[in-house]
């Protein structure tokens, strides 16, 4: 864990969704991770929770599983009965980060609605602009331990045993959306149906942007500067 983190690990409150909007290979999840700890909520990643059910083999994870094979986005009504069955859960109760979730237009305004019922009301949305060139590289060098999900890159965050998480000593593994020929339809996706919430968010006045192509413990400090502002604004 970076040492520019507060030590005051899970003892701040969020009390709201944060929502971390940017393409794919923007450091979404590695913040998301980061900001879990410090807030103590959940890190709510679809793409995992996607790849879980693939794993179990479930009916979801069955229809899941082709689209994500050529980076396409799963369709609207299933990601929203995962995540609304994800926010029923107790520890989501003053809380969490999405990562990767909403990515179209209609889930990010079901997803306002469901925030409302939920008496959470507002989210606080944080988009990572990015350099697309930087993107290929950091998700061709991608690995992720496969027992605590730590995230490493093979070019800029290296374990340091070569195939091994520092942490807990997992196999590193790469995911296999982050081959090169997957990687052009996400990034595809992302412009065509999820860039437009960049804008969806700046008209409701709920979105701030972090230079994610900074230092990663530089986008952590932004990071944690928002929320601490908004934290103080409620
Ligand atoms: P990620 O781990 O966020 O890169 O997501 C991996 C894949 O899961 C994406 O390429 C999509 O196929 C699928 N996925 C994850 N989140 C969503 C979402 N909010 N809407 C539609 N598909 C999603």
């Amino acid at each position: 864990m970076a040492s520019t983190i507060d030590p005051s690990v899970g003892k701040r409150t969020l009390r709201c969704a944060v929502i971390f909007l940017g393409p794919p290979g923007a450091g979404k999840g590695t913040q998301a991770r980061r900001v879990s700890q410090v807030y103590g909520v959940p890190h709510l990643s679809t793409g995992d929770m996607l790849r879980d059910h693939i794993s179990r083999q479930t009916e979801l994870g069955r229809q899941a599983k082709p689209l994500m094979d050529r980076g396409a986005l799963v369709p609207d009504e299933l990601m929203l009965g995962m995540v609304d069955d994800r926010l029923s859960q107790p520890d989501c109760a003053n809380g969490f980060v999405f990562d990767g979730f909403p990515r179209t237009l209609p889930q990010a305004r079901d997803l306002d609605v469901i925030l409302q019922r939920r008496g959470l009301g507002d989210p606080i949305v944080i988009h990572f602009a990015v350099d697309y060139e930087g993107l290929i590289r950091r998700l061709t060098g991608r690995r992720t331990c496969s027992i605590g999900g730590e995230i490493y890159n093979v070019y800029d965050h290296p374990p340091k045993v070569e195939g091994k998480c520092d942490q807990d000593g997992g196999e590193l593994i790469q995911r296999h959306d982050d081959q090169p020929e997957v990687i052009r339809g996400r990034i595809e996706a992302y412009d065509r149906q999820t860039k437009p919430l960049v804008e969806y968010y700046a008209g409701r006045r709920v979105l701030r942007t972090v230079d994610a192509s900074a230092d990663m413990d530089l986008v952590t400090q932004a990071v944690m500067d928002i929320l601490s502002a908004a934290a103080l604004g409620k």
